[in-house]
């Protein structure tokens, strides 16, 4: 009854992110109750395996109590700090020099927001600002990735490569401009990870050369492509295409929203690929998804440029709820857990992970396995050679999702028939091995789909 009433509601009500509207007034939600640990449980009672850590963001885990003591002492000794007028809190303060204390490089200049998407916007509105101060207004071109994924702001759905992102908004911008993806398993350039990165190189600067150099701001590039289906590029791609940036003047921005705080291993993924951005947002992992909060790191030389033009007037970008001290808090806070076991954790439970998914190569339906640490993809397909998608008849979006669901496991499924995941960095054994087989079940289930079984033959 609570539940039912509670699907009405949802249905009058609640405009849900990233849905078809209609369908979802068709089915109606699927109401979230509980959680600990790995283990989600919903309003009838049925437990899940959350193998995508809410949405790639609960990387501690549920049910934390140290996080939620870490908030509520800050809500009581102080709910709010401005930002405005000199003003700060101490959380913040500490968060901040924490973070640029591990950040790669001299990323020493934390802004803080409320999520990944004002982080990707305010990027833009810094750089644009940067460029202006170096005497240089025409550099105001942005490049990102076909398949890449910025949020959903108004300028960072156009930076954003997804099709429903675009479609009916007008966008994106004509400054905003792409390239095509390293995408390994689908790459024209086959897959030699050298020939790949030799290809996006090429890419990039046919691209510079075509718009011109001086007329480029910036590039934008997810360590690992996550939206657009955890695409991984080869080690050394980051540098590669950091190293372009540098030759041409071109500032270089990576977007680690979900690479970031653990989720590929250590707390910054650009860490493992040695190298230093201009610019780095954060969101998700900072507060493992308890309150909302993102962050962009800002280089030396950004930010003493900026702040030289500046002088003495106000550079005016900022939110009410910049640097929150109750977020603030719990980004202190776990960020002490990730450095007290959980990173650890998640590297054996991810290791874990990309064993038993490897180990589902012998299925029929598994045309790829790849991903780093506690982020992974299964891309499915109906013909092994030839590398056939599934069916759209077989909507996998929302059927493979709704069998994983029944059968105990909350994963990603992509409308392309990729099965995205990642959990949190708590899990353990059993929660990976419960992963691993609850998915050989729901492709099993999905080999039975006669439409599947009809693209097969
Ligand atoms: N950038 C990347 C790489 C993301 O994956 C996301 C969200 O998934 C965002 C930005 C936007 O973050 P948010 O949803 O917190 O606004």
């Amino acid at each position: 009854m609570f539940s039912n009433s509670l699907i009405e509601l949802d249905r009058a009500h609640l405009v849900h992110p990233v849905a078809s509207y209609r369908t979802h007034e068709t089915l109606g939600v699927r109401v979230l109750a509980s959680a600990s640990g790995a283990t989600l449980t919903d309003a009838t009672g049925k437990q899940l395996i959350d193998g995508f850590a809410g949405l790639w963001c609960v990387n501690a885990g549920y049910g934390h109590d140290s996080i939620v003591e870490a908030a509520a002492k800050q809500m009581r000794e102080l709910p709010y700090a401005t930002g405005y007028f000199g003003l700060g809190s101490e959380p913040a303060i500490r968060l901040a020099a924490e973070l640029a204390d591990r950040a790669p490089g001299d990323l020493n200049h934390v802004y803080f927001t409320l999520g990944g998407s004002d982080a990707v916007d305010s990027t833009v509105r810094f750089i644009r600002y940067y460029w202006n101060a170096r005497g240089k207004p025409n550099k105001d071109q942005f490049i990102s990735i076909e398949q890449g994924y910025h949020g959903s702001s108004t300028v960072g759905a156009g930076l954003t490569a997804l099709p429903a992102f675009h479609a009916g908004f007008g966008l994106p911008f004509d400054w905003q401009h792409k390239i095509p993806s390293h995408y390994a398993y689908r790459n024209p350039a086959g897959t030699d990870p050298q020939a790949i990165i030799a290809a996006s190189v090429a890419a990039l600067k046919q691209k510079i050369e075509q718009l011109g150099a001086e007329r480029i701001a910036a590039f934008y590039a997810e360590p690992i492509q996550g939206s657009g289906g955890v695409l991984v590029p080869p080690k050394g791609w980051m540098k590669a295409m950091r190293e372009v940036c540098r030759t041409f003047d071109i500032l270089f921005v990576a977007d680690e929203v979900i690479t970031g705080f653990g989720r590929t291993g250590p707390l910054f993924a650009c860490s493992e690929e040695e190298i230093v951005p201009d610019l780095l947002t954060v969101a998700k992992g900072l507060t493992s998804g308890y309150v909302p909060m993102g962050a962009l790191f800002m280089s030396e030389h950004v930010y003493q440029t900026i702040a030289e033009a500046a002088g003495a007037s106000a550079v005016g970008h900022g939110y009410t709820y910049s640097a929150h001290p109750v977020s603030a808090a719990v980004g202190l806070e776990v960020l002490r857990l990730y450095e007290t076991g959980l990173l650890e954790n998640g590297r054996r439970a991810g290791a874990r992970l990309m064993a038993g998914l490897e180990s589902l190569r012998d299925h029929p339906l598994v045309g790829d396995v790849r991903g780093r640490g506690m982020l992974a993809a299964v891309e499915l397909v109906v013909d092994k050679e030839r590398k056939t998608p599934l069916p759209a008849a077989a909507d996998p979006a929302r059927r493979i999702f709704d069998r994983a669901w029944h059968n105990g496991l909350i994963i990603r499924a992509f409308a392309s028939g990729v099965l995205g995941y990642a959990p949190p960095l708590c899990c353990t054994d059993s929660d990976i091995d419960a992963i691993i087989e609850r998915t050989r079940q729901t492709l099993d289930e999905t080999l039975a789909d006669p439409t599947v079984r009809a693209a097969m033959v």
